[in-house]
């Protein structure tokens, strides 16, 4: 519990907020507030003083200024999803966008306008509406704005980039209280910070994203193989990523049989391996060729490729990373996937501590990296591949065991890194400042000079330092 003085400060600051908010106050005596405070991951435990659940940008000005005025730590929430629960904070002020949902698609444009805190989900409903889409992430409940501003790996990353390379233009609050948009014609410094290095900016209202023409089917491959020919398969994959056109984006997890009714029973929960490709395309025979050699990797368990809606596609996955479980993700950039290494994710992944944990590898290239690697923060365009180490699980009492594999994998596969790391896959505690280097590579300086430059007392300055 705060001291009494703290309590007044808190008092003072959540007064001042509704006095002025549109939205809702929640401090720490609300009904809600159990609630607003948690977040995607039950890892996290924060205790905030007061949450500004903004409805719209000039909400955002205000609670920009409180916090000019009071001065508590602040963090922003958009979707709620980053595993290391930096939306939230203890004792500050959270400015939680997760209310500002509205989306307006102009399919004539091709753009999508959406405010940050909409989730990818929502967004491509809406896009679907036309057959268009903006590359997102994979699990639907994300946020596009957490996501967006640390890049945005996705299905169909290959063929249309990442997320963040969609962004034509986004609004911002920056510290001094001042509505911005950033393009690449108006503050072109925060428009190349925002796509990769977006954290502690100022606070992003929305995006506006320009679209491309996919859907509503896509033609994907989902192959199952048994966990036997884990290693075979894995270099078998390898291979054919090499000469995988861009249409195609392939990946591969190691991770455990769903509980689906569609697969026999007596597979659930076992260990597998699970290549994955989408085409970027219409399906057709076109689709059905490039995605063969993804397809064609040896005998497997059961082959559940085939044409489906691209909403159906991006929520498929949703169910198994379910809101309140527990969550840690650390990530390495590749530029190559040796036989070593393939040797080490196999023998590390043999000793995951839950079903729910899984190890990702996706593969960049393509249109990710046609993007000049000095045109926007986002540090890793010459990377080949993103292997990501997951731990889920579901008791407390697993913690240290969960958490120490996911370590002792990224550390084990550290040899094999590009030396880069996602900002998106990051995890609690990993916020120390040697996590910067690792993101941001030789864009770090350039980052801090507009952090200073648009935030010199440092408001967002926790913030930035956060995943
Ligand atoms: C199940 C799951 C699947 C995922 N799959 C993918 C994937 O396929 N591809 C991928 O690239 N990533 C993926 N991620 C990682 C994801 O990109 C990050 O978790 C991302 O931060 C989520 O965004 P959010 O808005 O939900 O997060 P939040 O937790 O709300 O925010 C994340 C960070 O961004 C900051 N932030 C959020 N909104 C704003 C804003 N409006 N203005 C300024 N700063 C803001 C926050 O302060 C925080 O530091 C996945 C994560 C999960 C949990």
């Amino acid at each position: 519990m705060p001291s009494e003085q703290a309590e007044a400060r808190e008092q003072a600051l959540a007064e001042r907020l509704r006095s002025s908010l549109r939205g809702e106050v929640i401090d720490r005596s609300h009904p809600g507030y159990e609630e607003a405070r948690a977040v995607w991951n039950g890892l996290i435990d924060r205790r905030p003083a007061v949450i500004a659940r903004c409805a719209g940008t000039a909400d955002v000005v205000e609670a920009v200024a409180a916090a000019r005025e009071h001065r508590p730590v602040v963090s922003i929430r958009g979707g709620g999803h980053q595993v290391a629960g930096s939306a939230v904070c203890d004792d500050g002020l959270v400015i939680d966008l997760s209310h500002m949902k509205g989306v307006h698609v102009d399919p004539s444009a091709r753009t999508a306008r959406a405010q940050a805190g909409v989730t990818w989900g929502e967004l491509d409903r809406e896009t679907q509406l036309h057959g268009l889409v903006t590359p997102g992430g994979e699990i639907s409940a994300t946020g596009i704005a957490g996501l967006t501003l640390g890049g945005g790996l996705g299905f169909v990353m290959r063929t249309f980039g990442l997320s963040c390379d969609s962004v034509r233009s986004l609004e911002i609050v920056t510290a001094d209280g001042t509505v911005r948009t950033a393009s690449r014609e108006e503050e072109p410094d925060i428009f190349w910070a925002a796509r990769g290095g977006g954290r502690g900016l100022g606070v992003v209202t929305s995006f506006e994203f320009g679209l491309h023409p996919l859907g509503p089917e896509v033609a994907g491959v989902l192959v199952l193989h048994p966990y036997e020919r884990a290693e075979e398969v894995l270099r078998a994959w390898r291979d054919a990523t090499y000469t995988a056109p861009e249409t195609v984006t392939p990946e591969i997890l190691l991770w455990s049989v769903p509980a689906d009714p569609a697969i026999p029973q007596e597979l659930h929960r076992s260990h597998c391996v699970m290549v994955g490709a989408v085409y970027g395309g219409p399906p057709g025979d076109g689709a059905t060729a490039a995605l063969a050699p993804q397809r064609e990797l040896g005998p497997p368990l059961m082959d559940l490729s085939g044409t489906v809606p691209y909403v159906t596609l991006q929520s498929a996955n949703t169910w198994r990373f379910p809101d309140g479980e527990r969550y840690f993700m650390k990530s390495h950039f590749m530029e190559d996937l040796t036989d070593e290494a393939i040797r080490t994710l196999v023998d590390w992944d043999s000793r995951r501590p839950t079903p729910e944990s899984l190890i990702v590898i996706r593969t960049l290239g393509g249109a990710v990296a046609r993007v000049g690697p000095d045109d926007s923060a986002f540090a890793h365009r010459s990377a080949r591949y993103n292997v990501s180490i997951d731990a889920g699980w579901r008791d407390p009492a697993l913690d240290e065991a969960a958490i120490g594999w996911a370590r002792s994998a990224w550390d084990a596969m550290k040899p094999f890194s590009s030396g880069g790391t996602y900002v998106n896959f990051a995890g609690l505690g990993e916020d120390a400042s040697e996590l910067r280097g690792a993101v941001f590579g030789s864009h770090e300086e350039r980052l801090e000079r507009i952090r200073a430059a648009y935030d010199p007392e440092g408001l967002f300055a926790p913030a930035a330092r956060r995943p």
